[in-house]
Order: C-alpha cells, then sequence, then structure tokens
C-alpha cells in the first residue's frame, strides 16, 4: 500500500518522499488507517519498526487540518515520551515530516534551563513533545491550556510506566479533557500498559507487530567467545575494518564505558561516549557528532539502548554482554532500523556462557560463533597503556588485593562516623 492511500495532506505526503520513505512500514500500513479514523490506538511495536511517524504522520495531518480551517493556534496533540533523547528524537521527526507545514512544536524535558522551554510555549504551539516530569513541573506553574488538546500519545509506554511515572502521567492526564484521541505506543503488553488502556483510552483497537522476544530480521547477529582481557584488543581489530564505519558500542557500567572511550582514544580512535552522568548538553553532543560521522564510534550504557534513533548505523557491538535478554534486543534494535540492514556482535568470555545460554532461549535462535582471522586468541593479558588507570597488571592479584580490603574494612572495630543530617 503506498503513502497516498492513507489520505495524508499533500504537503505530508511531499514531505514523506524528500525523507525518501518509499512504503509504509508494517506498524504505519496496519496504525495509521485506523489512527485516520479517530479511533483510539494500542500499538505493540518495536523501536526501529518506523513507529515514531505512525503516530507523527497522521497528527501533523490533523494539526495541519486546523490550520486549514483557520482555527486560532493551541495545544491540540501532546506526546509523552520516558526520555530526553527520545523526545529529542520525536521533535526531529515532526520537523522533518512536518518541515513545510505551518506547526510550532515544543519540547519540554528536564536537565536544561527551562527558560527557552517556557519561551517557546508563550509563543504558542500546537503539540508538545514532554518527559512526564518536567511537563508536570510546569503544569503546576504555568498557565498551559489543554482546552484545545485532540490527541494524547503515549511513546514507549511500558517503559515510562517501568521508569515510575504511572503517577506523573495520572496527574497530567487529569488535566486533559477527556474527549480526545489517546493512542499508546509499547514495546511489550504488560499488565500495567493494558491497566492504562483500560482506564485511559475508549475502545481501543489494537495493532501488534512482530513478536515482543524476536529482533528486527534486518539484523545479523553473531558472538564472539574471547577472554575478558582480549575484548579492548578485539574491539580495535573490528574496528580497524572498512565496513565498521559508524558503531555503537555498550558497556554494562558507567566505568567501563569510561575504560572503554579512553582506550579507544589512545588508539586514535574518533569516540564519543553516553551515559547517565553526562550531563545534558554532553549527551546532546555525543550524540550529533555520532549521527554526523564526526566520531566513529558511541559508547552508551543501556540509557540509549531504547527509542534512541541514530540513522545508518553500521554495527552493534556488545562490548559487555547484556545481563537481561530484553537488553539484548533494544540494543540491537539501533542497527537495522526500518529497513536498512546491520549487524549485531557480541562478545562472550567464558564467564558469560550462561547469559548467552538464556538469550538464545529468549529469541529462539542459536547465533552464529565467528572468529577473527589472524586475531590471537591466547595473547597474554596486555601491559596498561599510560594513562589507563585502571588496566590491571594482574587480574588475580588485583582480585586478591580488593578482597584483603573488604576483609579488612568487614571487621573493622571502630565504630562508624554517623552520617551527617540532610536538611
Ligand atoms: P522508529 O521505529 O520510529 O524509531 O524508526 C526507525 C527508523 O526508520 C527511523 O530512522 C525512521 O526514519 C525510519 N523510517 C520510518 N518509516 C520509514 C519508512 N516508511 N521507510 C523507510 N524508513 C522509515
Amino acid at each position: 500500500m503506498p503513502f497516498s492511500n492513507f489520505g495524508l495532506e499533500t504537503p505530508i505526503l511531499r514531505a514523506i518522499q524528500k525523507v525518501g520513505y518509499t512504503r509504509p512500514t508494517a506498524v504505519q500500513a496496519a496504525a495509521i488507517p485506523k489512527i485516520m479514523q479517530g479511533a483510539d490506538l494500542i500499538a505493540i511495536a518495536q523501536t526501529g519498526t518506523g513507529k515514531t511517524a505512525a503516530f507523527v504522520l497522521p497528527m501533523l495531518h490533523q494539526l495541519f487540518h486546523f490550520h486549514l480551517q483557520q482555527q486560532p493556534r493551541g495545544i491540540r496533540a501532546l506526546i509523552l515520551a520516558p526520555t530526553r533523547e527520545l523526545a529529542v528524537q520525536i521533535m526531529e521527526n515532526i520537523r522533518t515530516c512536518g518541515q513545510s507545514l505551518p506547526i510550532r512544536v515544543a519540547a519540554i524535558f528536564g536537565g536544561v534551563e527551562e527558560e527557552g522551554q517556557i519561551k517557546s510555549l508563550r509563543k504558542g504551539v500546537d503539540c508538545i513533545v514532554a518527559t512526564p516530569g518536567r511537563l508536570l513541573d510546569l503544569i503546576g506553574r504555568q498557565n498551559l491550556d489543554f482546552n484545545p488538546l485532540e490527541m494524547l500519545i503515549l511513546d514507549e509506554a511500558d517503559r515510562m510506566l517501568h521508569m515510575g511515572f504511572l503517577p506523573d502521567i495520572e496527574k497530567i492526564i487529569e488535566v486533559l479533557p477527556r474527549r480526545r484521541q489517546t493512542l499508546m505506543f509499547s514495546a511489550t503488553l504488560p499488565k500495567e500498559v493494558e491497566s492504562l488502556a483500560r482506564r485511559f483510552q475508549h475502545h481501543p483497537k489494537m495493532v501488534q507487530i512482530g513478536k515482543r522476544s524476536n529482533p528486527a530480521d534486518t539484523v545479523s547477529q553473531c558472538i564472539y567467545e574471547v577472554p575478558t582481557h582480549l575484548k579492548n584488543a578485539l574491539l580495535l581489530a573490528l574496528l580497524q575494518q572498512p565496513k565498521f564505519q559508524r558503531v555503537l558500542v555498550f558497556a554494562r557500567m558507567k566505568d567501563g564505558a569510561d575504560r572503554i572511550t579512553n582506550f579507544l582514544k589512545l588508539a586514535n580512535v574518533k569516540v564519543a561516549k553516553l551515559h547517565s552522568s553526562r550531563s545534558q548538553e554532553q549527551r546532546l553532543q555525543a550524540l550529533q557528532d555520532f549521527k554526523d560521522g564526526t566520531v566513529q564510534v558511541l559508547v552508551a550504557t543501556d540509557i540509549v539502548a531504547r527509542g534512541i534513533d541514530i540513522d545508518g548505523v553500521s554495527h552493534v557491538i556488545n562490548f559487555d554482554f547484556p545481563v537481561n535478554p530484553e537488553d539484548y534486543v533494544h540494543r540491537i534494535g539501533r542497527t537495522g532500523r526500518a529497513e536498512a540492514a546491520g549487524d549485531a556482535i557480541s562478545f562472550v568470555p567464558k564467564q558469560d556462557l550462561n547469559l548467552l545460554n538464556i538469550l538464545e532461549l529468549f529469541i529462539g535462535q542459536r547465533l552464529e560463533r565467528k572468529r577473527l582471522r589472524g586475531f590471537d586468541y591466547h595473547a597474554p593479558v596486555p601491559a596498561p597503556l599510560p594513562g589507563d588507570k585502571q588496566a590491571p597488571r594482574d587480574w588475580r592479584k588485583r582480585t586478591r588485593e580488593m578482597e584483603a580490603k573488604r576483609m579488612a574494612k568487614s571487621t573493622e572495630t571502630t565504630p562508624r562516623k554517623q552520617p551527617k543530617k540532610r536538611r
């Protein structure tokens, strides 16, 4: 079915052509007609399936209609998303698909100064993309008029609930008009999401694309069995191959991400990092540098595993094997987005083989085992690189030292200092 069958306004069809979408993805084909009919909708779709455009296109169509009817500007659509990164990405999608439309959008999320956001709200907007916490703050202090609201969209509803946003979402919905269209997008359908739908939607239609546990079909997956001390060297060897052009590397912990980044910098690889201790500006800058190709590698923890849309990621490398199979599915969903092909590579040291077994059961598929030709899998523990304070000279010695320190602490007899009372 071509996009022209949906009855979308001509400027939107033109923008779709410009962006280069030739035909709708499965979730778009299933969801857009239902949204255009005005129905409430629950769409269960993995990220990477084109779900953002599935709600952005019909939303723009509706907003444009109000403009054609010369209705005064007002907040007619509200999109709630779990993270600032996802909110920014949705904004970008709205801007590209609505490039020639007179539609104003504001993004409201924490971690940056409120001033600019309040200013853009005062100018008047048709649509708000927001994370629940900051929006609720502003609702408390600013005079936001939600009376014109026609459409509420909850993106990644399961994740918002998982992050504890339910009370905020409930309070926000309380100030919205009851007569509205409510769309809910979610990667999974846990009971909590169903209950949210029962409370806030009206006879919702349902669209389900693909099985929850199956990574996108366009991603080719493999593993490299490699000892922990050689993961850095294997990463570098892979990155030196020409096809590894835009590589997203996942670490389990923040300090791990720092260590990988430092190692790659010392090896002259252009790299940026993204984790929760980075400021909002640093995060956006890292994403920007990765998107525009200033850096070849983005090292990240799981905060970006969901929802972030980075076009043309050639490879996802799980430097640290994910503990949770669902994280694996979300991590590798960063490559092979929409119809493009991508590679997902996981490093599996011996101690993570049990996690690999669990994952293979979860996705119902045995991952291909690969070995890099010419790589010495039996090399000894390398000497630390200059400046790499964490690189251990001898893993066993270091573990013994840490264990001894821990024991000494636990047998301390001196009473602990009382923590200062917080005021
Ligand atoms: P999403 O699942 O919304 O995060 O989208 C994943 C990627 O698919 C984004 O890079 C979109 O720009 C892209 N995309 C969305 N719809 C289409 C389409 N119909 N054809 C090709 N790419 C698309």
